[in-house]
């Protein structure tokens, strides 16, 4: 590949975004998509939807690695404060994949519980900025400044008690393979400008 084609793959680097059904529900649309543009990242496409079980299924891995890092964040967190439970008894699971599975399971429910906007973002290191102005996945370890450092306030731990998924506003890609995964099943082709 030469340089010109280097340039323009770079400078065109996209990423994923969608505010999660709290965030609409706080009425956060606005200051999380002028965020993002006061960055000098570009908005190329927009809509605010229903999403289907199917969609999400599809949108979060599947991957045992990933499955995994759910139940390990799960574990760490109630080991870090100290709490107590019995993951059979309490969760009716037996290890951290399904465990995992199991937060995998709650994160479909609440995507599925009220709207969502998704948004197509454009810009130089798009993935990267991106996640750097989210924050963090635990709003108590996001810093100020960040999205959800300064709008989230959900604890872990509460979520892994209320067995549901963590309230943190925001989905965005984590990396660029998994942005262009997810940037096509929610967006078509004609519906990204240019
Ligand atoms: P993200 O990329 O920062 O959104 O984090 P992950 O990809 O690791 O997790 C996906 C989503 O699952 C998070 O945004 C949370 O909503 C939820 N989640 C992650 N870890 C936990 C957890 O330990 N407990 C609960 N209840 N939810 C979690
Ligand atoms: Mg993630």
């Amino acid at each position: 590949m030469d340089i010109n084609n280097n340039l323009k793959k770079f400078k065109k680097e996209r990423t994923l975004v969608l505010i999660k059904p709290d965030g609409i529900e706080r009425g956060l649309i606005g200051e999380i998509i002028s965020r993002f543009e006061r960055a000098g990242l570009k908005i190329v496409g927009l809509g605010i939807v229903r999403a289907t079980k199917n969609l999400i299924d599809k949108h979060y891995p599947k991957t045992r690695e990933w499955i995994e890092n759910l139940g390990n964040n799960f574990i760490k967190t109630c080991q870090e404060n100290n709490i107590k439970y019995d993951l059979k008894k309490d969760f009716g699971v037996n290890d951290v994949y399904n465990l995992g599975l199991l937060v995998r399971k709650w994160l479909i429910d609440f995507m599925c519980s009220g709207p969502i906007v998704k948004i197509a973002i454009e810009g130089n290191h798009a993935v990267e900025v991106v996640r750097k102005i989210v924050g963090p996945t635990l709003p108590y370890k996001a810093p100020p400044g960040t999205i959800r450092g300064d709008f989230a306030i959900d604890s872990p731990i509460v979520a892994n008690l209320e067995k549901r998924a963590i309230k943190n506003l925001i989905h965005a890609s984590g990396n660029i393979k998994e942005a262009q995964y997810e940037l096509k099943i929610w967006f078509r082709k004609d519906e990204l400008i240019d």
